[in-house]
Parts: C-alpha cells; structure tokens; sequence
C-alpha cells in the first residue's frame, strides 16, 4: 500500500529491454520502479512485499500474454486493487476492449508522448492513493488506530476459508479490559479513551506476526486472529499479550484486582471442517473469556482446558 512519505512503486511488465528502458528512464525521476520481462516474472515479484501502485503492462510477450497476466492479477485478492495499464502496439478497438474486459483501468498506444503517458501514470497513481486512503479509514477503528469490527468480520472470514480448504489450525483471542467501567467513572472519559488506545496499540505490538491481526471488537473488547496457530502458540501470545498490557502499568485506583489496568482473556482453537462456521470459533472464545472473568480475571483461560465449553 502507497504512503505519502515514499514514493509510489511502479512495475513495469515488457519482454524488451528497450521499451523497460524508456520507461524506466521516463519514470525514474518521480517513482520508485521494478521491471519483468515476462508473466512468471511478474508474478514472481507481485509475491513479495511492499506490492505495487501501478502496472504497466505490455501485450504482447512470449509465454503468458498481458491479457492472461492481467486476468490473473486481478483474479487474485492480494493483488486485485492494483490498477494495470496496458502500453501496446495493438490499438484497434477489439484490442482495446479487451483489454479492459481483462481489468485494465487504461491503456496507452505506441510510440506514445511521453507528457501524456507521465500525466496518465500520475493520474492512476493519484486514484490508487485516495483509495488506500478510504480503505485505510474503513478497516480502521477512529480512536485506537487498529484494525476494526469491520476488518475483523473480513479477515476471520477468509483466514477461516482458508483454514477448512488446507486444515489448519487457527486461533482466536479474545480480550477484555477489567473494570473499565470504574476506569472511566474515576478518571474520566477522556483518560478512559487514552487508555483503551495504550492496551491496543499494546496488544498490536505483542504479535508481530504480518499474518495476525488485533482488532477492536467493540467497546474495550479486542478480538486477536492468529492464522496456522495451534493451542500452545496461541496460550504462547496470549501470555505475552498480558506481560506487555501490565508492563503499561497504568494506574487503576478502583480495580478489584489490582493497583492497575489488567484484562482477561478467553481463548480458542480449532482446525475447521467445512460443516463448521466461524462463529463457533468466536463462542468459544467469548465463553472462555466469561469463565476467565468469573475466575478472579486479570488471566487468560483456553477454551480446552474447560471441557464444559466446548461445542
Ligand atoms: P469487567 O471486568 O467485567 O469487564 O467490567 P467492565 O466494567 O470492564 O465491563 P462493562 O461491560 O460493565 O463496562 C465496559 C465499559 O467500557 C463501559 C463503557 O463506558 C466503557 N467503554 C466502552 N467503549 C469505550 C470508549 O470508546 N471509550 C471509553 N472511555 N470507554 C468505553
Ligand atoms: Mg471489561
Ligand atoms: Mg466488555
């Protein structure tokens, strides 16, 4: 995804040198670029992160054509928001139908202006940029910054897909911070927000894993998505999870567990088959979580560990 403090990241797909070389010469001043001379090479570098902002995409090639190409990029949700322009020799409008019918946003003739193709590029460039900025704001949540309710529904949903389709594992934790309520009542609603913000933005940094997420799940809830992950991995973040969230030390004066800010959590595991739904995985965090706080809180329970619980 493209931030404003580097600049945009270009790739440019052509099986001439010559014509990489233009462009490359073209664009250089302003974009950062990557070049593959064919499809697998493409593909092979749309595997690796941070992915691009913009394709340009040749038609022509030996092996995989650019309409194949293109089709296979945008058939890929990794990969299917990136715009791909196509800069061909094959201008006659069937040609150019296609090419769109495939997923191009535009397209740009040979031999071309280089002012024209510049202003095109940026143009794309800049559309690609507003919608990382939506899509930034509407899987964010406002105050703590993580991701929110929305991404939480999305992510589970496809991690768990892809749990029943290679059976994996996959856990879920679910947090709640203790005695928020007296929290808020004795220092105000304001610290209470500043503090909700603290524990997530803690909760984010205990799992580096690019694969997990830690989303706010309403309230001071949080929900932690660990994908491949089996019971000891997920007690092994869990745990690291509520060292760091003590480690705060925020000071909580009326707290029935302690001096300050604890949370309890619930955990669960399951390796999916296909009969089986997503929210089951959340019951059975949620219902740990419950037998967490009932047991004194300020501590993590696993849903195994409570045969009673389990559905
Ligand atoms: P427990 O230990 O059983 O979880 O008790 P609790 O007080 O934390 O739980 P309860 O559900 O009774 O209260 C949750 C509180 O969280 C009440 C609500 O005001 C507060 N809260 C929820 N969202 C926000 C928010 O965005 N900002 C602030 N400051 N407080 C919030
Ligand atoms: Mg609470
Ligand atoms: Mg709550």
């Amino acid at each position: 995804m493209h931030t404003n403090q580097e600049p945009a990241k270009i790739l440019i797909v052509d099986d001439e040198k010559v014509n990489i070389d233009i462009l490359v010469g073209l664009l250089k001043p302003n974009y950062r670029i990557v070049a593959a001379k064919d499809g697998e090479q493409a593909l092979k570098r749309l595997e690796k992160s941070p992915l691009p902002d913009l394709i340009l995409l040749d038609v022509m090639m030996p092996g995989m054509d650019g309409y194949t190409l293109c089709k296979k990029i945008k058939a890929n949700s990794e990969t299917s928001e990136i715009p791909i322009i196509f800069i061909t020799g094959r201008t006659d409008e069937q040609d150019e139908a296609k090419g769109f019918a495939a997923g191009a946003v535009d397209y740009i003739a040979k031999p071309f202006s280089p002012l024209i193709a510049l202003a095109r590029v940026k143009t794309h460039i800049e559309l690609k940029r507003r919608g990382d900025i939506l899509e930034r704001i509407a899987t964010s949540d406002g105050l703590t910054g993580i991701a929110n309710r929305r991404r939480f529904d999305s992510f589970l949903s496809h991690e768990w897909e892809r749990s029943v389709r290679y059976c994996n594992s996959i856990s879920l934790i679910m947090i709640d911070i203790d005695f928020f309520k007296l929290y808020n009542d004795h220092y105000g609603h304001a610290e209470g927000d500043s503090c909700l913000t603290s524990v997530a933005q803690t909760i984010s940094m205990a799992m580096p894993r690019s694969v997990d997420l830690a989303a706010r799940y309403g309230g001071e809830e949080f929900g932690c998505i660990l994908p491949e992950t089996d019971k000891e991995g997920a007690l092994r973040v869990g745990e690291r999870i509520l060292i760091a969230v003590r480690a705060l030390d925020i000071p909580h004066a009326t707290s029935n567990v302690g001096d300050h800010v604890t949370i309890s959590m619930g955990i669960a595991t399951i390796k999916p088959t296909p009969k089986q739904v997503s929210l089951q995985l959340v019951e059975m965090a949620d219902s740990a979580l419950y037998h967490a706080k009932r047991s004194g809180r300020n501590q993590k329970i696993h849903c195994d560990d409570r045969p009673d619980m389990l559905l």
